[in-house]
């Protein structure tokens, strides 16, 4: 008889119960649990992420990075990925990649969709050096988030800034900077020149 195992949705839910498989915990071989959805390493709520692990959900949408290694993956596409929420059980729709900016980068965005609808319209940082520069300054930082909607920068809205390459991974919140670092396309029109001034390498 085939055990049906229905795994619970949302983020919070899904990381529990990764790790009940990972620690043994069900019938599904601890082996398989990167098969389970999970938050990927680093992103908010999972391993290795350094924005704390407290168990209240948070009050505001947090957006984080679900993924999973089916057994159905090929060498092209061998992860698939989804927006998750750490707040509510919202789940965004299923995408096939390699990861790192290949399939991980669209749900993430889906993500911010979720939590922060309209952040496509963000100003954005467009000199490489300014991506430090400028949240740790605190005139600049002031200056760039009063273009945010009120509540916004609190809840953790994402700093926007123009990618080197082309699908250059989002990076997640840490400690010193707990929000996404979204790597966006120059927006059309302001392409050319900010290439030409050297702005984006
Ligand atoms: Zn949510």
């Amino acid at each position: 008889m085939t055990t049906v195992v229905t795994e619970s949705t949302g983020a919070r839910a899904r990381q529990t119960y990764f790790w009940r498989v990972r620690n043994g915990r069900t019938k599904a071989p601890a082996g398989s649990a990167e098969q389970s959805w999970h938050i990927q390493p680093g992103h908010p709520g999972g391993a290795y992420s350094d924005v704390g692990h407290e168990l209240h959900p948070t009050v505001h949408h947090t957006p984080t990075l679900l993924s999973r290694t089916p057994p159905s993956g090929s060498r092209a596409q061998p992860e698939e990925f989804r927006g998750g929420c750490l707040t509510c059980n919202w789940e965004g729709p299923v995408r096939r990649g390699r990861g790192s900016g290949d399939g991980d980068n669209e749900v993430v965005e889906d993500a911010h969709d979720h939590a922060f609808p309209g952040w496509r319209t963000l100003p954005s940082v467009v000199r490489v050096a300014d991506r430090w520069e400028v949240p740790g300054d605190r005139r600049r930082w002031a200056r760039l988030s009063a273009l945010y909607p009120t509540g916004w920068v609190d809840d953790g809205a994402p700093i926007l800034v123009r990618r080197r390459f082309r699908s250059e991974v989002h990076a997640p919140p840490h400690r010193r900077r707990l929000r996404y670092e979204l790597r966006i396309e120059a927006p059309i029109g302001r392409a050319k020149r900010a290439t030409d001034q050297g702005a984006l390498f």
